[in-house]
């Protein structure tokens, strides 16, 4: 039991933090539902923490496995759900198998000594160990993560603070191991010498839920700026995301004078296809079209649905010889597409208008160009390519 007044009030100040942190991600779970499953791992993994500290504090002279050894496990599977809740926000592969093996060697571990003050030492050296794994597993899924976002110093500064918590538990267990009767008082928390440990303790969790609650607010938002440039039915970039893309290419232009060219296909009288086919098979075209085109054109180029059976792209480093082979290229991918429907094959073709960036042309204009070479093959007989070549139009047909 504890005998220390001071260390009776942090105890009680980390009983609070774990249970308001708790309710804070319940509220993130519902009504809030934001990334619910992740939060509710979040909500499990502070709960499990509490209930690990309030089983921690009944321990006393006499032996108890449950004060002991399933506190313990609680404030582990705690650890463990705050991996398997950063796992399921980014995405990345679960590690449940891992960590029970770790969970089960630990209880085994313990398993070997008593459950009693005079094993103290041995217990916290094997509970650190496996916490500092734990919170070294924890900062390299952050790592993995959050690069994919911020710059290199921003992932840093994010992971630090678990990678020093590992370091913390790391340090913990290693001077518990050369001197484990000396140390032993500081590690328990039932005495005096316990406040800077649970001052520490504070710390974790107040660290802990403020770097993963930032995490899933920047989930939250990168997950907003995706939907914002994302068509919903192809999944191809939107209008919003093609002029930011237009600028950057024109800056790019404006400093290195390397061309770049732009392409507007429009599918040939998809009215039709709409009308006898009728609307959910249109949609299937529009999606099959921009997985062909996709697949048929390189990883820099950007691809957009510029609105109903049109589609944007901006291909950069190209210039006018080479956007007329892709344009022909892309003529030709979408007449082969094959789309069965109910027994039916629709037949796609497109009409397709290129520019190129030159001396002379204006940013604004150059879309305008494309879709005017484009009406150009429409008014050709459709499902060919014309450039705004501004001097001569060449015309491709297959
Ligand atoms: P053209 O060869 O001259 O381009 O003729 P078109 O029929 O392709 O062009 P028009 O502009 O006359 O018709 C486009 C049609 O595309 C009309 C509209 O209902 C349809 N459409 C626009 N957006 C969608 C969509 O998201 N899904 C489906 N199924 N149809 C769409
Ligand atoms: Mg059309
Ligand atoms: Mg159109």
């Amino acid at each position: 039991m504890i005998e220390n007044s001071s260390s009776l009030v942090l105890i009680q100040v980390i009983c609070v933090l774990c249970i308001a942190a708790t309710v804070a991600w319940i509220i993130m779970v519902t009504p809030m539902r934001v990334a619910p499953k992740a939060s509710s791992r979040f909500a499990l993994a502070n709960l499990s923490i509490l209930v690990g500290m309030l089983l921690y504090i009944q321990r006393t002279d006499d032996p108890s496995y449950l004060h002991w050894l399933v506190a313990d496990m609680f404030i582990l599977i705690g650890f463990c759900l705050l991996r398997w809740g950063a796992q399921r926000l980014y995405h990345l592969p679960s590690s449940h198998r891992y960590d029970l093996i770790l969970l089960l060697t630990t209880g085994g571990l313990m398993l070997l000594a008593k459950p009693h003050v005079s094993s103290s030492a041995y217990l916290m050296i094997i509970l650190s160990f496996s916490a500092a794994t734990l919170f070294f597993m924890l900062a390299k899924d952050h790592y993995v993560a959050l690069k994919a976002n911020f710059t290199a110093f921003a992932t840093y500064w994010l992971v630090i603070p678990i990678v020093a918590i590992g370091f913390m538990f790391f340090i913990r267990a290693f001077i518990l191991m050369l001197y484990p009767e000396k140390v032993a008082n500081y590690a328990a928390f039932n005495a005096k010498e316990s406040i800077p440990i649970l001052w520490t303790y504070i710390a974790l969790i107040l660290i802990v839920n403020i770097l993963i609650i930032g995490n899933t607010i920047n989930r939250l938002v990168v997950k907003i700026r995706t939907l914002a440039n994302k068509d919903s039915l192809t999944g191809l970039f939107n209008r919003n995301a093609l002029q930011h893309k237009l600028n950057t290419e024109y800056q790019r232009w404006l400093r290195d004078k390397v061309s770049y060219s732009v392409m507007v296909i429009d599918l040939d009288h998809f009215k039709n296809i709409n009308d006898r086919y009728g609307h959910v098979a249109g949609d299937e075209v529009l999606k099959a079209v921009a997985q062909q085109l996709s697949t048929a054109i390189r990883k820099l180029d950007y691809l957009c649905r510029f609105g109903g059976e049109e589609f944007v792209l901006i291909l950069p480093l190209t210039n006018e010889a080479n956007v007329l082979k892709v344009a022909k290229k892309l003529q030709q991918t979408v007449a082969e597409i094959q789309l069965d429907w109910h027994g039916d094959t629709i037949p796609v073709e497109a009409s397709i208008g290129c520019v190129t960036m030159k001396e002379g042309i204006d940013a604004d204009d150059l879309l305008h160009l494309a879709d005017k070479a484009m009406y150009q093959a429409k008014n050709s007989g459709r499902n060919c390519v014309k450039s705004a070549n501004l001097v001569s139009l060449q015309t491709y047909s297959i």
